[in-house]
């Protein structure tokens, strides 16, 4: 019934957006008409399931709740039940006026960690499964990370944001459908539209304004790009240490190259995806190791919100609602006629 009910949402979402004909699919995408769902399909497709695979997002549709949430109520001072916790040692706020970077695989201006201090942050967000074992994880160990969401991730599974949110972790914005922003198909306003159009869908899923924290897709920026979020003044995340997580056979791989590459390197930011599957079973144990270790977590959270742009808020808002009251009551439509 839930099936049935689900693909009966899913192809009137996507008769509308087609009906519609969706601003967002616009003119950089003229090579090929959008697709949406398979009707074969339960669950949204990723924008991408192997993120360096494909420079073309698969475009699907996604949904907004018809409410727009509450906000999460602010979180009182949690005690931590775990005495071995990783926790976190130091919290730093980041004025992210002029849109500084961090990561010194790109970005090398700002060194801020002290020796065996890390950052955690994870691309992708949010993910059924995944996202929910990865905020386990970090609960059992009392620490907390960044969260990069992209904006039609956003828009299937706002829930889920919610809840990376809610645990108070930072999130910030990783584009709508998961683009290369350095790829020559993409003109200056489609690079505009990607940005703003993710910035404006994760806030509509949080129902609040996430922090001014963006990372390329695919860690593919250039000068205009950043020239551009610096305007916005939104802060530009690259990593110090890649754990190729995607790339990664099981969990046991992704917490080897972290580890590796952590030992060797001393300290860093970790860029992992809470959105694939062995990152999520590889977290409770590369937690332990990195407290064995001797590392510290260090939690970045913005100076102040991220102020997205009402023309793209009110866009996101109109076109990606869906026709919810003219739904039919679904035992008017699929009825058992045998079984
Ligand atoms: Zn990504």
């Amino acid at each position: 019934m839930r099936n049935a009910f689900g693909l009966m949402l899913m192809s009137l979402a996507a008769a509308t957006l087609i009906a519609t004909g969706g601003w967002f699919w616009n003119s950089h995408r003229s090579s090929a008409a959008p697709q949406t769902f398979a009707s074969a399909q339960a669950t949204p497709a990723p924008v991408h399931a192997k993120p360096l695979a494909s420079r073309d997002p698969i475009e699907t549709a996604g949904s907004i709740p018809e409410k727009e949430p509450a906000a999460p109520a602010p979180q009182p001072k949690q005690t931590c039940a775990n005495p071995d916790a990783l926790g976190v040692s130091r919290v730093v706020e980041i004025d992210t006026t002029g849109g500084p970077g961090f990561g010194f695989e790109h970005f090398k201006q700002i060194d801020f960690l002290g020796d065996k201090e890390v950052v955690l942050s994870f691309d992708d967000s949010p993910w059924p499964v995944n996202t929910p074992a990865v905020l386990k994880a970090l609960a059992d160990q009392c620490t907390k990370a960044m969260f990069f969401s992209i904006g039609k991730h956003a828009t299937f599974h706002p829930e889920i944001l919610r809840q990376v949110a809610a645990a108070g972790h930072t999130v910030g914005t990783h584009t709508w459908s998961h683009a290369n922003l350095n790829s020559k198909k993409l003109n200056e306003q489609a690079v505009k539209d990607e940005i703003e159009k993710g910035n404006s869908a994760v806030k509509l899923a949080l129902g609040t304004a996430p922090a001014p924290f963006f990372r390329f897709p695919e860690l593919q920026h250039n000068p205009a790009a950043m020239a551009y979020l610096g305007t916005r003044n939104i802060a530009m995340f690259s990593c110090d240490l890649d754990s190729f997580d995607f790339r990664a056979k099981s969990p046991e791989q992704v917490i080897n190259t972290v580890m590796t590459k952590l030992d060797k390197q001393g300290k860093g930011i970790i860029l992992m995806h809470d959105f694939q599957k062995h990152t999520a079973e590889a977290m409770p144990e590369l937690l332990r190791r990195l407290k064995a270790g001797g590392y510290k977590i260090v939690f970045m959270k913005p100076k102040a919100p991220m102020q997205t742009l009402p023309e793209y808020d009110e866009a996101m808002m109109k076109e990606m609602k869906l026709p919810v009251a003219g739904v039919r009551p679904v035992n008017t439509i699929v009825q058992t006629v045998s079984q």
